[in-house]
């Protein structure tokens, strides 16, 4: 299939390759078109050049881009924290303790609930132009609630993560310790099969450095990969934990000290996911994303999606917070959204359009990948396909 007359053709991929095996730098090509086939793309280049194809869409000068990568998301849960964001905007602060209602609400929902949901977020995240997504547990916190939830991810996405050390549930108020050996002991063996992915929530209030250690040491022994919650709600060990276990993700990076910025700098390919949405949802100042890119270091953007700090599924508005309020180009935020989350997954095959990549492709209802940013709140995602097929 062709699609040809596209405005700006954004590729993330090094021009002269003529097989692309990862995202590279951001790229567009003007006035271009994009051949896929079998689910992949199999030609990028100016329009005049296309190849002949079975099918065609004429994209009418507007934008394409990849998909977007969402890699911070937590989906499976049940109930909703209307009444807490709206005290919070009525000045109460934010702290972890409101995701303890959600836990309930999750443990008392049945599979077919947190399946509905599961599946409407889902189709909400595709619809604004989210072609991969990971889904995080967290919200079970016993044995079989924390392996139900992680069964019913792994139904909708690859990209699936064991956060059984989100907080500690309040049965083991007084017993943390035992709750950690929970999540590194029977929690672990029942979800590893599940999970690609072990995360902690390492911050004040939930899990400390030495905790967070044993639960990805105890994860990657059972054949898992770390990402991190990290220095969210203060400066704290987060960042440096995620680095030492040589995560593929340090997430939130809302305060940062120098020896942050330098250890995420030098790591060997730990990204900074940056969740603009929860500043936005507990108006908490923003990640300092230039000084990360000052320093070197591969920044992602997510959404981080869940009933508490950032209930939206919208890559377009998390592109448009980090541009205006984390003064990240657009450029730079487009890169973040798609190829920065495929590099915060590891991932090679997602991100970018280089010929063998994966024909998850969006069409914007604007001419540049800008107008994500310069119309905020407006619906621009006019087409999607998912592995060469069109979804929405
Ligand atoms: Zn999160």
């Amino acid at each position: 299939m062709l699609i040809t007359n596209i405005g700006e053709l954004v590729t993330n991929a090094p021009r002269d390759a003529v097989s692309v095996a990862s995202p590279g730098p951001f790229d567009a090509i003007a006035d271009a078109a994009v051949v896929m086939d079998a689910g992949l793309v199999v030609w990028t280049g100016p329009a005049s050049q296309a190849p002949a194809a079975d099918e065609l869409v004429d994209a009418g000068g507007r934008a394409v881009l990849p998909g977007f990568v969402d890699s911070h998301a937590h989906l499976v849960f049940a109930g909703e924290r209307g009444d807490e964001f709206a005290a919070r905007m009525a000045g109460l602060p934010y702290s972890a303790g409101g995701i303890r209602s959600t836990v309930a609400a999750t443990r008392a929902a049945s599979d077919a609930e947190l399946r509905a949901n599961l599946a409407k977020l889902g189709r909400e995240m595709l619809t604004q132009g989210t072609t991969t997504f990971e889904c995080k547990s967290g919200y079970g916190l016993t044995v079989p609630d924390e392996a139900r939830s992680l069964a019913l991810a792994a139904e909708v996405t690859a990209e699936v993560t064991y956060l059984g050390a989100h907080v500690v549930p309040p049965e083991f108020d007084d017993a943390a310790a035992g709750y950690v050996d929970l999540v590194c002991g029977d929690m672990l063996a029942a979800c590893a099969q599940y999970a690609r992915w072990v995360d902690v929530f390492c911050e004040r209030g939930a899990f400390g450095p030495d905790e967070a250690r044993a639960v990805l040491r105890a994860g990657e022994s059972a054949g898992l990969q770390a990402r991190v919650h990290a220095n969210q709600l203060g400066p704290g060990p987060g960042v440096q934990v995620a680095v030492e276990a040589e995560a593929a993700s340090a997430d939130h990076c809302t305060f940062l000290s120098d020896a942050d910025v330098d250890a995420l700098a030098s790591s060997g390919g730990t990204v900074a996911t940056l969740l603009p949405a929860v500043e936005f949802s507990t108006r908490q100042p923003y990640p300092e994303a230039r000084r990360l890119l000052a320093a070197g270091v591969t920044v992602a953007i997510a959404s981080d999606c869940n009933p508490g700090s950032s209930f939206t599924s919208s890559m377009p508005l998390c592109v448009a917070l980090a541009v205006r309020e984390m003064r990240m180009t657009t450029t730079e935020a487009v890169w973040a959204a798609t190829a920065g989350g495929a590099h915060a997954l590891r991932r090679s095959d997602v991100g970018h359009l280089g010929v063998g990549a994966r024909a998850d492709v969006i069409m914007l209802d604007a001419p540049s990948h800008s107008y994500l940013a310069y119309r905020p709140g407006v619906p621009l995602i006019a087409a999607v396909w998912r592995d060469g097929v069109q979804v929405a």
